[in-house]
């Protein structure tokens, strides 16, 4: 087999960010104003509190405006919805992200359907899931959007490559599917009810995995040469880990993802990069 190909989400991540902070510099210089991302937490959910302690610490180092909202766990929902109403009015946020899961006395989808479709840059408001769907230019969900980043840094041809996805979720298997058909490859998505999976895992030319069990995907499930990319974070034994068998699938594959450092430095970037355009769209930049 040729030799195999890290793909390096910490690099493509880090430029990404750079070209991102380099635009958000000039913007500012050419208009006075810079892009502001808000970010709602609600609850005290150790995990989530890192995450938005960690995004707040990235907008402040790359020029962003930050607003950032921690609510208590037992916060109504009609509290919520007002705080929404009104980060939607605020002029100087471009971006809103609620941090999920949210409590279970709050409507899921009621919360994210009442973020302006214009600020939404997770990108899961059914407007933007609806553009996305039919073709066109949406706030497109993080992570899928910055796997197609990777994709493109490396130089892989989508156009026409079987890309087989495992998983259907709102969040990473559906919105890759759009993303990828956009750009013209043949689209299979497996789900848990898939009859004899790893066949149709063996056809995919880029095998995106994406259903959260540690080492799912073993070698007989890739064809040789095939990109891999593993969207799995499960922790076992203390250890972050991806679902894919990456030791023994690295062996055929032509390109790769590992975890911890391959799609998941992606998703930041991606949300950055959403809120930047979201501000230029709302100024006509
Ligand atoms: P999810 O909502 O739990 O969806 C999992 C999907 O996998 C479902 O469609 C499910 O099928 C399918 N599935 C589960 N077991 C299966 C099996 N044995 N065979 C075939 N399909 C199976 O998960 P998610 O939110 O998409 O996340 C998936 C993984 O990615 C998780 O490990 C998550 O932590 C990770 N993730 C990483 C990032 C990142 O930034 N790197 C971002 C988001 C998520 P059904 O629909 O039939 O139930």
């Amino acid at each position: 087999m040729d030799v195999m190909t890290l793909i390096d989400g910490k690099k493509v991540s880090a430029e990404i960010k750079e070209q991102v902070a380099d635009e958000v510099g000039k913007l500012k210089k050419q208009t006075g104003k810079v892009p502001g991302l808000a970010v709602v937490l609600v609850g005290e959910d150790p995990a989530s509190a890192v995450y938005v302690k960690n995004k707040n610490k990235t907008c402040e180092k790359m020029g962003f405006q930050s607003f950032s909202h921690t609510l208590s766990a037992d916060t109504e929902e009609k509290v919520l919805l007002k705080l929404i109403a009104d980060l939607n009015a605020n002029p100087e946020v471009n971006g809103i992200l609620v941090q999920l899961p949210l409590p279970d006395h709050i409507n899921e989808h009621k919360v994210l359907e009442a973020i302006d479709p214009k600020k939404d840059v997770d990108g899961f408001h059914p407007v933007n899931v609806g553009t996305l769907t039919s073709g066109g230019n949406a706030l497109a969900p993080c992570t899928p959007a910055g796997i197609i980043e990777m994709l493109d840094f490396y130089k892989i041809d989508i156009e026409g490559q079987h890309a087989v996805i495992l998983g259907r979720s709102n969040l990473v298997g559906k919105p890759m599917a759009s993303l990828l058909l956009k750009r013209h490859a043949t689209v299979t998505i497996c789900h848990s009810r898939t009859r004899d999976l790893p066949t149709v895992a063996r056809s995919a030319d880029i095998l995106v995995a994406a259903i959260g069990k540690p080492g799912f995907v073993t070698p007989d499930m890739v064809k040789e040469g095939a990109v891999v990319i593993d969207v799995g974070i499960n922790r076992v034994d203390g250890k972050l880990v991806g679902d894919v068998d990456f030791e023994q699938v690295a062996e055929k594959a032509a390109f790769i993802t590992p975890v911890p450092g391959g799609v998941g430095p992606m998703t930041i970037a991606m949300l950055m990069k959403n809120t930047l355009s979201a501000f230029k769209k709302t100024n006509n930049l």
